[in-house]
């Protein structure tokens, strides 16, 4: 059976995710038509996972689903908003149902999971490229951001760093556990903990690209600078085992694909967030503090200071 262009979206794309209520018109028209909640600001952003540069060729089309509606929702985590709506824009060499299949099946798994309407997008011919674009909503002026480190905050970090660059190193290998292999392929976005940090975190920002890197962005559009406790940093038994064997802390520090928020906190809001975090399954610890001097240092418990290792992936860098 070949289906045509329209058969294939109603097929595959119309009522994928959840079904919301606030969707007036959704895939299917020339526009989606959306009711905006009163009193909350729309949160947006966008990403694209390209071939050969984001995952393998020959991917699991399921996991490629689930990953990159999971790396958008992360962005929205990052905000402390609720997410909403999504839209697909989608690039196939040729139209393989199976593929189409399983690779919708692992986006409105994780859709439906957070309540997340694919409301619209675009499908055409060429070299495999999925760009999605999230929706999601804060109350107005509540949004965690970039640029509101202080000096003093303290920095804390949900879940743990660098499984997901374990299993990245040992593709192939017989040495991944299935645990870090699963952190890599079906990275959590932490929507309930970037929205229960919002009025006591004053920065955010997801950890994509390693932690040195994306701190780094907080510090920068903030004007501060900070400090890690290197042996603060929560991670697995494995990621523990291969830092002290290598003496090599680019795990934690510059691996990225982790997806764990990064939040920094003013002392007199530590112990209302400590509270709010009772309920993260995933944890959320302490590593460092925001200082005035530029830069982030790496300070051991021994009061030895690391060289950093290089920080995270740059597109265009050489
Ligand atoms: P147009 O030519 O008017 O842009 P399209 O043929 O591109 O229309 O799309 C028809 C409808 O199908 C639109 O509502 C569009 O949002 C939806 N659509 C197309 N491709 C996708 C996709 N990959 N995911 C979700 N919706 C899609
Ligand atoms: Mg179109």
């Amino acid at each position: 059976m070949s289906l045509s262009e329209f058969e294939l979206i109603q097929h595959f794309f119309a009522n994928s995710g959840a079904q919301r209520a606030d969707v007036t018109l959704g895939v299917g028209d020339d526009c989606a038509i959306l009711a905006m909640p009163t009193g909350k600001e729309l949160v947006v952003s966008i990403d694209t996972l390209v071939e050969s540069v984001h995952f393998f060729k020959d991917t699991d089309p399921e996991r490629l689903g689930y990953k990159s509606l999971a790396v958008n929702l992360s962005d929205l985590a990052a905000m402390g908003a609720r997410p909403a709506w999504a839209t697909l824009a989608l690039t196939l060499p040729s139209v393989d149902e199976d593929w189409l299949a399983a690779f919708c099946r692992g986006f409105s798994q994780l859709a439906t999971a957070y309540g997340v309407q694919l409301i619209g997008g675009d499908t055409t011919k060429g070299p495999l490229n999925i760009s999605i674009q999230v929706h999601g909503f804060v109350d107005i002026g509540t949004a965690l951001r970039r640029d509101g480190a202080q000096l003093g905050d303290v920095i804390y970090v949900t879940g743990r760093l660098g499984d997901a660059g374990l299993a990245l190193q040992n593709v192939g290998g017989m040495d991944t556990s299935a645990a870090a292999q699963s952190r890599l392929d079906r990275p959590i976005p932490r929507l309930a903990e970037g929205q229960a940090l919002v009025g006591v975190a004053n920065a955010a920002i997801d950890i994509s690209d390693g932690l040195l890197s994306d701190l780094g962005h907080i510090c920068q559009a903030s004007g501060v600078g900070a400090t890690l406790y290197m042996d603060n940093l929560p991670c697995s038994q494995a990621v523990h085992d291969h830092i002290k064997v290598n003496d090599d802390w680019s795990l934690p520090l510059s691996a990225g694909d982790d997806y764990e928020l990064c939040v920094t906190i003013p002392p007199e809001k530590r112990a209302e967030a400590e509270q709010r975090a009772v309920n993260f399954e995933c944890g959320l610890t302490q590593i460092g503090r925001i200082e005035a001097a530029p830069g982030i240092r790496c300070l051991r418990a021994n009061g030895q200071q690391l060289q950093p290792p290089s920080s995270g992936y740059e597109h265009f860098s050489s």
